[in-house]
């Protein structure tokens, strides 16, 4: 997952392969709540790992829940021993972030409890949590006898519930709710009320219009399978009969999040044009979260969909898309999508219906259109609705993108990165700034956007970063890689292990042809272990074998011939994939990647390139001397400078780095700012 303050996407021009969805934060935070209230342990499969989970299952545990994580053969399950509807812990102080579904259920649940229990419960959240209403929420309870107090501004978190052991709810009347801002309220009081149903009916009717009514499907589906049969009446009237009580139905599976599903979904319409669908697996037509209905939304707009029981399969079909005008009440999440569709449509695109927008992450109408007219649309906003009018080829631009803490906005804008398809004339890279709000619903969201995504080599950005040995290459690599989001070629490793396998196989340092066959057929591969980067070879790790000092010294002597540094040619090219690549070596600028957008030349004098490296091997306890070490990195100085081939020296276009007295986090801050000079945004 990606920690960094911005993330470039380069131009993109196709997609093609399988997405795994992660599971849909409004089941998991339902079932969380469903079963921390329920007699018994309910197992919970596939359940969302994000912020917004965890915030609830941190709830959860300060209640006095017990959760219990278990690793099997079908990937993470959660135990969730309920509380059987009794407060066991009576006073907490619950931070809920920007948990909508975290914040209105409990902030409902806990009111309930307290007034009859006993309890004295404080729920708050970021800043942007404490401006998201929740009025209309209060305003229900109150009548039932709950106290609420409001610890800010009236109307909105932070909240404490207070209650004393024995109280009685007014539960005889009709409770009354507002349905037309946020349909988290009545599903707040739906999943609560069964609390207080002892001696009663409870009934809940709604003002206004519902809005976001399969949202409430979704509540009522999954109350069913805790065992409270809430009868409904149209969308008006809600009961919830007399004597319901929560019971775990024994295991429960999170199916994936539609909404996720719904970057994807349009991914495959833009972008799956090679005659390979998209597949996206976790959710399908036997789905019960509204959002699944994005499916005829992206269809309306050209995407052709086939679907199945938990899978999907999206490709382009009408190209460019169509334009339309659609009411999204019944998809407030997912209509964000097709405001970025609409990029790449033949028209406008008008969404109406979407008040609610304006109440979410952050005001998402303002929000959506600022960051689609940085990348060249024209666009008109209302109090509830967005109308989008796709850039011409000439319009589009690089833009920097506001993500507003709403991992929406990062998802839906990183789909204008595919603009090379709507034929703009300069293809344009998209900088996602707080990539990590992601985290919210669908924290390795970019990893499995880069998993389909491909891009033409030429517009993938390359940092080289070449030098001499001991010059401190590798770290400085690995650190800007590390900032940028970027993929590593340590090109040194393919020759260090070339030499190893020619050691393995018995192979001459001089046998040209037969080290080159080995090099052709290098199966090697790096990961990441706890102690920082691994590698693999031919199956087997040879992590520390690979940065001996033997093994360079064997390096230098293979890389020097021709035949050798031309079979490794292609599998460098290959490390040249979205969103960028940090490379280095001896020949990255000069020979490899001649066109890289920046070229560092590294170097350090011998005197301190032999006192690092003698640090650093006395650190993994191996004793030499200075002196020694000088000569060698002087002797295999000469030798990549002198060879015939790719001989080390500084591409005509690199930039010098003395790094003799600098510190590693000042050359990292150095390549930063060289490399932010290069980039449009
Ligand atoms: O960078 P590292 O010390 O791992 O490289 C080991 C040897 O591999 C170097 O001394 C150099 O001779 C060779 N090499 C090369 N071209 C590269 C990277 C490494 O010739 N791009």
């Amino acid at each position: 997952m990606y920690d960094i303050p911005f993330l470039d996407l380069p131009p993109l021009n196709g997609a093609s392969g399988t997405v795994r969805l992660p599971g849909s934060k409004s089941i998991s935070n339902r079932v969380l709540l469903l079963a921390g209230l329920a007699t018994g342990t309910t197992a919970v499969h596939d359940l969302l790992d994000s912020d917004d989970t965890h915030v609830m299952l941190d709830a959860l545990a300060a209640l006095g829940c017990r959760l219990h994580h278990e690793d099997s053969a079908h990937g993470r399950v959660l135990h969730v021993t309920g509380l059987g509807g009794q407060l066991v812990v009576h006073e907490a102080d619950l931070f809920l972030g920007n948990a909508g579904t975290a914040m209105r259920p409990l902030a409902a649940a806990l009111a309930v409890l307290a007034a009859t229990q006993g309890g004295n419960f404080k729920l708050h959240g970021v800043p942007r949590m404490h401006e998201r209403p929740i009025g209309d929420l209060v305003d229900a309870l109150r009548p039932l006898g709950c106290h609420v107090d409001d610890l800010g501004q009236p109307g909105y978190p932070p909240l404490r519930l207070r209650g004393e052991a024995g109280g009685r709810l007014a539960s005889a009347r009709p409770i009354r709710v507002r349905g037309d801002v946020s349909s988290q309220f009545l599903t707040a009081l739906l999943l609560a009320l069964p609390l207080v149903s002892a001696e009663r009916d409870i009934v809940i009717e709604v003002d206004g219009e519902l809005i976001s009514k399969p949202y409430i499907d979704i509540t009522l589906n999954l109350l069913a399978r805790f065992g409270i049969a809430v009868q409904r009446d149209g969308w008006q009237r809600f009961t919830i009969p007399q004597g319901s009580a929560y019971r775990s139905p024994g295991a429960m599976h999170v199916e994936g999040d539609a909404s996720s599903a719904s970057y994807f979904i349009a991914l495959g319409a833009v972008a799956a044009h090679g005659g390979a669908p998209l597949r996206i697996e976790g959710v399908g037509n036997d789905s019960i979260q509204g959002d699944i209905r994005f499916v005829d939304a992206a269809v309306a707009m050209g995407a052709q969909v086939k679907r199945g029981p938990g899978w999907l399969e999206a490709h382009r079909g009408r190209w460019p898309l169509a334009g339309i005008t659609m009411d999204c009440n019944h998809i407030p999440d997912a209509a964000m999508t097709l405001a970025v569709m609409a990029l790449y449509a033949d028209g406008p695109t008008r969404l109406t219906g979407i008040a609610s927008w304006r109440v979410k992450e952050t005001d998402r109408i303002a929000a959506m259109a600022a960051e689609l007219r940085k990348v060249g649309a024209t666009v008109v906003e209302g109090a509830d609705f967005i109308e989008v009018t796709p850039p011409g080829p000439d319009a589009w631009r690089p833009a920097a993108i506001h993500t507003y803490e709403d991992h929406r906005m990062a998802m839906c804008l990183s789909l204008a990165a595919f603009n090379p398809l709507a034929g703009a004339t300069l293809p344009c890279p998209v900088r996602i700034l707080d990539p990590r709000c992601v985290g919210k619903t669908f924290p390795d969201y970019f990893e499995a956007l880069f998993g389909v995504a491909t891009a033409d080599a030429q517009h993938v950005p390359v940092i080289t970063i070449d030098g001499p040995t001991a010059s401190g290459k590798g770290t400085l690599a690995a650190a800007v890689a590390d900032a940028l989001g970027y993929h590593l070629l340590d090109s040194g490793a393919l020759y260090r292990a070339t030499g190893l396998a020619s050691q393995w196989d018995g192979v001459s340092p001089d046998d040209e042809t037969g080290l080159a066959r080995l090099a052709g057929l290098l199966d090697l591969r790096f990961g990441h272990g706890p102690n920082g980067s691994r590698a693999w070879l031919r199956g087997r790790e040879v992590s520390d074998e690979l940065r001996a000092e033997a093994a360079g010294l064997l390096a230098s002597r293979v890389s020097a011939l021709p035949a050798v540094r031309s079979a490794l040619q292609s599998l460098q090219l290959a490390f040249r994939r979205a969103p960028g690549l940090v490379a280095d070596g001896r020949d990255m600028g000069t020979v490899i990647f001649p066109q890289a957008t920046l070229k560092v030349y590294l170097t350090a004098s011998a005197a301190t390139r032999a006192e690092r490296r003698h640090k650093q091997l006395i650190s993994k306890g191996i004793s030499a001397s200075i002196a020694d070490l000088r000569v060698d990195l002087e002797a295999r100085d000469a030798r990549d400078k002198n060879r015939s081939v790719a001989p080390l020296k500084p591409a005509e276009d690199a930039l010098l780095l003395d790094n003799s007295t600098s510190s590693i986090e000042g050359s990292v801050q150095q390549v930063l700012s060289w490399w932010q000079q290069r980039r449009p945004f």
